[in-house]
């Protein structure tokens, strides 16, 4: 113990300062001892400011901050934090210094995304598409790698989902505050703000830009919130994805040519462009102006450069999905721009079409990315030739390239997603350094052997999340119901069981990811649910688009069934889902449920964050679960294969979802053996650990990213 009377209130006072610097890195997010050094400041505020501790440090003064670090438990703990931050930090022996020289030596990949889910008090994400950017980004922080991400603030983010009544998803847009967000204004050496700015039909619209800290790298967001700005361009870049057309494509004016310009404004020469979605394609015609119009380079020499050094990532697997552009509005808001190297908009109009011929062709923002980049890729094997069929016309004929449009299967970013009961787990069994292992498979073998690790154990790791997960979900019930006046508070205690077998299913409410469709047929469902002896119960969340009504009738039909009594206590509609939700019920379900229409889920990631947990998937065979599933890691929906028909599809996919359930998961599950445990339940929990952990994960997807294109972008 260390004696009371060595610290200092100075001393005190020096730590204090320093840890409230971490808190203006999201490394914290990812290290289990930064998170509880701040939750243990104050765990209600931290709690009801959604982890966001540098709104919570508002309501801590300076002076407390101090006192509380006399305790020497507490100023151990913030000591310890200090030290790893700063190791982690100076760390010179990283995997990119040893694999990506070439990186370090020509300048850093900029990545652009108009999405990022980096935290839960950050709303700038609306689905899979940005916690994927968020992952990527702490993975290069983690690796080492040179990089910078781009994207937009977008103040009021993307919604607060509340349901009504009636059941229907309403959402609440608050206002978020630059300054009570780990954001910093990024200034030039006088510590004036760097301003740029972009010409978006006849207005020129300024924009500063803030940074957020991730580890060793930054992320910086775009804001036009400035007062010479005209109030619609003020107020475009509020909503993720929100308004009409034309605000779409102006947010994508500033995310891909204003994001250049910034990066230059900054002095940051990027060597490599890597487009996260066509979002942000506009950045190859602003690299084609500074290479033409100031650089007065030949138009042929300039795409080859262009086409060195950018990178493109598509996730849509429906041509749909994909943005696209009049002529008209691609004149209304590019026309200025255009006149730096051509004579009028229709000169462009070709890099986004398919057919350059076809004057009715809108522009794809997919198609110019897929025309000015070096490499285009999908996120999975079955994406990859879905894709390469959609856009074969893209592509030489001759090449005899079945699949020009390549993989690299998406990862999460364990150690972030990891809940700190599991986290701490793993460091008792596989030591401190356990999240610089994810790139070896060897270390995770282990797992299989139950002298490593008992059944016992395992089962017991299993109790202590789904315990967590419960008491979250009957806290937020009766948030909940206190909003509308009604449900005396206790009414939640019995809702689910922690000896249940637990089902989750949370991620956004697309249709064709068919949220209800465990309920497809009702009678099968309760009668699975209500099972005296081999009990089942499950949770949903989600949010739709506010523009999707089909979306928002799959949460009220859910909502629905959870306010059956016999169901209440089985069925639960989670409201308002985010990362934290979102953790939570990765880690607390027993089985992760995903029934996309395949192939649609061009990847998914949510059924990733749960081997670290001991949850087990029950999956579509689409998307990264088509190459993640071995047979005994895990169960699979239905076969390698779907009937065209939809309806077809929809009625098989249910009847083997029904079948999957009743015949396999829950005879494995309530199979007890010596001490009431599930031995070959919890066999299936350490294949999947060994076998889904080191392959499904940012660190092993960052360095394939590095290897097949950042690398080889240059010829
Ligand atoms: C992981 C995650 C997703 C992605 O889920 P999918 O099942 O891949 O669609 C979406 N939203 C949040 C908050 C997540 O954590």
């Amino acid at each position: 113990m260390a004696s009371q009377s060595s610290i200092t209130f100075s001393e005190a006072t020096e730590i204090a300062r320093d840890i409230k610097t971490i808190a203006y890195n999201l490394w914290w997010t990812w290290n289990v001892d930064a998170r509880d050094l701040f939750r243990e400041l104050s765990p209600q505020t931290y709690f009801r400011c959604n982890h966001n501790v540098i709104a919570m440090f508002e309501e801590i003064s300076d002076q407390e901050l101090a006192a509380r670090l006399l305790d020497p438990i507490q100023m151990d703990r913030a000591k310890n934090v200090i030290n790893q931050y700063r190791d982690y930090m100076a760390e010179k022996n990283t995997w990119a210094n040893k694999h990506a020289k070439e990186i370090m030596k020509n300048g850093p990949v900029a990545y652009f995304s108009a999405e990022f889910g980096l935290h839960e008090s950050l709303p700038i994400y609306s689905g899979g598409l940005g916690i994927l950017a968020g992952d990527h980004t702490k993975s290069a922080s983690d690796l080492g790698l040179p990089y910078i991400g781009v994207s937009l603030y977008y103040r009021q983010g993307y919604f607060e989902q509340r349901i009504g009544p009636d059941g229907w998803q309403q959402e609440e847009f608050p206002n978020t505050d630059p300054k009570k967000l780990p954001l910093e204004l990024v200034t030039d050496e006088s510590g004036e703000p760097i301003v740029a700015s972009v010409t978006i039909g006849h207005s020129k619209v300024t924009f500063h830009a803030w940074r957020i800290n991730l580890g060793r790298v930054s992320l910086i967001l775009l804001d036009t919130n400035r007062e010479e700005n005209e109030l619609h361009y003020r107020e475009m870049i509020s909503q993720v994805y929100g308004g009409d057309i034309t605000t779409r494509i102006s947010q994508e004016i500033v995310l891909g040519i204003g994001g250049v310009r910034m990066l230059r404004a900054m002095g940051i020469s990027p060597s490599v462009f890597h487009m996260n979605e066509g979002h942000s394609a506009f950045l190859t015609l602003e690299l084609y102006r500074e290479l033409v119009a100031e650089q007065k380079k030949k138009e042929k020499e300039a795409i080859e450069w262009i086409r060195q050094r950018c990178v493109f990532t598509t996730h849509t697997p429906v041509p749909a999905g994909h943005d696209r552009f009049s002529e008209d509005l691609m004149r209304f808001t590019l026309q200025k721009f255009c006149t730096h190297c051509w004579q009028d908009v229709s000169e462009i109009m070709h890099f986004g079409r398919v057919d350059p011929e076809n004057k009715e062709e809108p522009f794809c923002m997919t198609v110019l990315a897929i025309k000015l980049s070096r490499s285009t890729n999908g996120v999975s094997e079955l994406h990859s030739k879905v894709s390469s069929e959609m856009w074969k016309d893209l592509f030489p004929k001759k090449s005899g390239n079945k699949h020009p449009i390549g993989y690299i299967t998406n990862g999460v970013h364990v150690p972030g997603w990891t809940s700190s009961r599991a986290y701490r787990f793993w460091q008792n069994k596989l030591g401190l350094d356990w999240p610089n292992n994810l790139d070896n498979p060897a270390f995770w073998q282990r797992i299989e052997d139950p002298e490593f690790i008992s059944d016992e154990e395992l089962w017991a790791l299993r109790y202590i999340l789904r315990r967590e997960l419960i008491e979250f979900v009957r806290t937020r019930l009766r948030q909940q119901s206190a909003r509308y006046g009604n449900n005396p508070g206790g009414t939640f205690d019995k809702v689910l069981s922690t000896d249940a077998l637990t089902i989750g299913f949370a991620r956004r409410f697309a249709t064709y990811k068919r949220a209800t469709l465990f309920f497809s047929n009702p009678d099968r469902a309760r009668k699975i649910l209500l099972d005296p002896h081999r009990p089942v119960q499950i949770i949903f969340a989600g949010k739709s688009h506010p523009r999707d009504d089909q979306g928002k009738r799959f949460i009220q039909q859910l909502v629905t069934f959870a306010r059956e009594p016999e169901l209440f206590n089985k069925v639960v509609f989670l409201e308002n889902y985010d990362i934290n939700a979102g953790r939570l019920l990765v880690s607390g379900s027993d089985v992760w449920l995903n029934n996309p229409r395949r192939p649609l889920e061009a990847s998914g990631t949510s059924g990733q964050k749960t081997a670290i947990h001991g949850g087990l998937n029950a999956s579509i065979l689409d998307g990264w679960w088509r190459e993640g599933y071995d047979g005994k890691n895990g169960w699979a929906i239905g076969e390698d294969d779907h009937p065209d028909s939809l309806e077809e599809q929809d009625r098989l996919d249910a009847e083997n979802l029904y079948d999957v359930i009743e015949n396999q998961v829950i005879p494995e599950f309530y199979s007890r053996e010596g001490n009431g445990v599930p031995r070959n339940w919890l066999n299936r929990v350490r294949h999947a650990m060994a076998t889904l952990i080191p392959q499904y994960n940012t660190d092993r997807m960052v360095e394939e990213y590095v290897r097949k294109y950042y690398l080889n972008n240059k010829k």
